[in-house]
């Protein structure tokens, strides 16, 4: 397929979309189609388990470490929801209301993104919490997939601003990827929103419009274009079509 993966990771790639990809079949109720997904995310845990043991023994990745944490995180649809879904079922209204608020001046930073100055220097995750996830079992696929093997490069890359220092663990990376885009690939052929969004963005107008969750149970985009990760160019102003 010409991913890069090796062959066991080639093969947790097809095993992952393969097995999502029927159980949502199977899925006839909408209203259970993101619980589905979500137990999808164990896969994680499954392809962290299996790992060798020499590049489980790498991790850095610590309670309380939360460099990560500070650059924008790509999602698809159904992560924003499942997060959205999770803080509405365990956090108070008072943490609920915040976190809104943080994520409506995250968006209000990336609407800015046009303007030159742009990208401001990364800021922490809306979720992120006195130093830990605030969603931990809900976090979304590439917070899952992320390990270091060097806590202090990931501190010197933030301060940095850049990635200069190389932190990932090749056993554990590819497999994490594989997983990923097993995932990703299910939820396309089963003809769910696949666009790529900022989840800061997203995750406001989840937690502010349930409709959101409706246009994704439909096979319809669950998020306005201004939640895009990348802006989406009009075909007829497609820098190609001057070529
Ligand atoms: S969702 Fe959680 S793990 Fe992911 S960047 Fe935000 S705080 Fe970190």
């Amino acid at each position: 397929m010409g991913s890069g993966f090796n062959a066991e990771e080639e093969e947790l790639f097809y095993q992952t979309g393969e097995a999502l990809h029927k159980r949502l079949r199977r899925t006839r109720n909408p209203a259970d189609l993101l619980a589905t997904v979500r137990l999808a995310y164990e896969g994680f845990d499954r392809a962290y388990a299996s790992a060798p043991a020499e590049a489980r023994t790498a991790v850095a990745c610590r309670s309380g470490c939360a460099a990560c944490c500070h650059e924008r995180v790509g999602v698809q649809a159904h992560e924003v929801l499942i997060a959205a879904n999770h803080i509405q079922r365990h956090f108070t209204p008072v943490e609920l209301d915040e976190v809104i608020a943080r994520a409506a001046i995250h968006r209000a930073a990336l609407a800015e993104r046009d303007r030159p100055g742009w990208p401001p220097p990364r800021t922490p995750c809306v979720l992120l919490r006195a130093g830990a996830c605030s969603i931990y079992e809900a976090r979304p696929e590439s917070c899952r997939a992320h390990h270091s093997h060097d806590a202090a490069a990931c501190q010197t890359n933030l301060e940095q601003g850049n990635e200069a220092i190389d932190v990932k663990i090749p056993g554990l990376r590819g497999r994490m990827y594989a997983v990923m885009l097993g995932m990703d690939q299910a939820i396309e052929e089963a003809g769910f929103d696949d666009r790529s969004y900022d989840f800061g963005t997203a995750l406001h107008e989840a937690l502010t419009d349930s409709r959101c969750a409706i246009r994704w149970t439909q096979r319809q985009p669950a998020f306005s274009d201004s939640c895009l990760e990348t802006p989406e160019w009009p075909e007829t102003d497609s820098p190609k079509d001057g070529m």
